[in-house]
């Protein structure tokens, strides 16, 4: 089945439960920006798509930035005055500062405070924190843990190495018959948080899946990689890949049951933008538009001037507007299956559209051809029958080969799918060809 042409006979209900069981599975691994727990997440990945791991050294000057040390992690701990161990990075990946250099002493409970991170107005939750580019240790926490610490003094202990190493991401390039190339990027540098990141990379590993399978117009490129760091080190490594892309979208926090939102390129008109828009619309839900703003996930440097890629974000609830948001309670019971189904569903959608946005050009332009001696008149009578008829009115009037098939659905007011079925329809007929 060619899930690009055929929109029906795909079980969203079991890829839910699969794209589900790979963020449990990928939970607990402790990702950052660098790091083996990017590429044990990578190597969950190669499971169901044929990625590339690539690397570049530490140290590797990419545009503004230089490639950081790579940091891992294998235990954290800290032990109350009677040897209990009162928190541990063995029971959440979030309980360590992210990047947190080693450390290994005895110190008050006063001093111990300057290194801790809690959320006092969401006390039961644990932050996510990071110190990326300072060298800095800590520890994450409920608000309500910190406040049951007593006095006395505290052992401390992060077993962690910074050191020269790699800047890791995955990449699959999928070719089609044109080089022209559809970008979908995901963040792979957060912990154990299911929204922000799992959610993202589950929905393109299998939306790379379905199109592995395809025939496909366009190329893909799918990238996983480290937020920031990672698409300035792809796009300082990439320049002639990159100026193939004609399409793209950030992919990210699309397990939860928000709307959808999207963020325009910062084109703000370009086709990704009304091929998003259109196929929300058409989904009949809730849904925002919203414009581009330089802030957010790696939209921010495929839209940065020097490239001006058109490169938006679908996502649900957006970053930040979720009270889960980097916190522990961003796990596997706010995503849910059915959440990440109609996520795929609706990344498939934008996916359909791009690849049969043409221009036609109508081989019977003066005035209408007789539908009803081509077969084409509606059998179906009522409005039904005359949505049909509309739809193939629409298309042979606005084929003159200057309208594409996304254009007559915005002027016509009618759906991407019925525009494209009568389009479909006319050419069979042989009353429309390519332009
Ligand atoms: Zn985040």
């Amino acid at each position: 089945m060619d899930v690009l042409r055929d929109p029906n006979g795909l079980d969203f209900d079991r890829l839910g439960g699969e794209m589900h069981a790979l963020a449990r599975e990928a939970y607990p691994i402790c990702r950052s920006i660098t790091g083996d727990g990017v590429r044990r997440t990578l190597d969950l990945l190669r499971r169901h798509v044929d990625l590339e791991v690539r690397e570049v050294a530490s140290g590797t000057e990419v545009f503004d930035w230089t490639v950081p040390a790579e940091w891992n992690i294998r235990a954290a701990w800290v032990k109350n005055p009677r040897g209990e161990r009162v928190i541990d990075f063995s029971r959440h990946s979030l309980h360590v500062l992210s990047y947190s250099v080693p450390v290994h002493r005895k110190m008050p409970l006063a001093e111990l405070r300057e290194h801790l991170f809690t959320l006092p107005e969401q006390p039961d939750l644990v932050p996510y924190r990071t110190s990326y580019y300072q060298e800095r240790w800590g520890f994450c926490l409920e608000h309500r843990v910190l406040e049951g610490l007593e006095e006395g003094e505290y052992e401390v202990k992060i077993d962690s190495t910074l050191e020269p190493g790699h800047l890791t991401w995955g990449e699959l390039f999928l070719p089609g018959e044109s080089e022209q190339t559809v970008l979908l990027s995901a963040h792979v540098c957060h912990p154990s948080l299911a929204n922000d990141n799992l959610s993202g990379i589950a929905v393109c590993t299998f939306l790379a899946k379905l199109l592995a399978e395809a025939k496909r117009r366009y190329s893909y490129r799918f990238l996983f990689i480290p937020g920031t760091i990672g698409s300035i080190t792809w796009l300082a490594g990439n320049g002639e890949q990159a100026r193939q892309v004609r399409h793209g979208l950030v992919a990210a926090n699309l397990g939860d049951a928000g709307a959808f939102h999207y963020k325009r390129s910062r084109r703000g008109d370009a086709e990704i933008d009304r091929a998003v828009a259109r196929v929300l619309a058409d989904s009949g839900e809730p849904h925002e538009i919203e414009d581009f703003l330089p802030f957010g996930y790696d939209e921010r440097q495929y839209c940065s001037p020097g490239f001006d890629l058109a490169v938006g974000s679908l996502t649900r609830t957006p970053w930040g507007r979720y009270p889960q948001y980097h916190t522990s309670a961003d796990d596997l019971d706010l995503v849910r299956p059915e959440h990440l189904a109609t996520s795929l569903e609706r990344y498939l959608g934008v996916v359909r559209v791009l690849e049969s946005n043409r221009r036609y050009r109508n081989l019977q332009p003066h005035c209408e051809p007789q539908l009803g001696k081509r077969g084409l008149y509606p059998s179906i009578g009522g409005a039904a029958g005359q949505r049909k008829q509309l739809a193939l009115l629409w298309v042979l009037n606005q084929s003159d080969g200057e309208h594409s098939l996304l254009d007559i659905a915005e002027r016509s007011a009618m759906s991407y799918g019925e525009i494209l079925e009568a389009a479909q329809a006319l050419r069979e007929a042989g009353l429309l060809e390519p332009a």
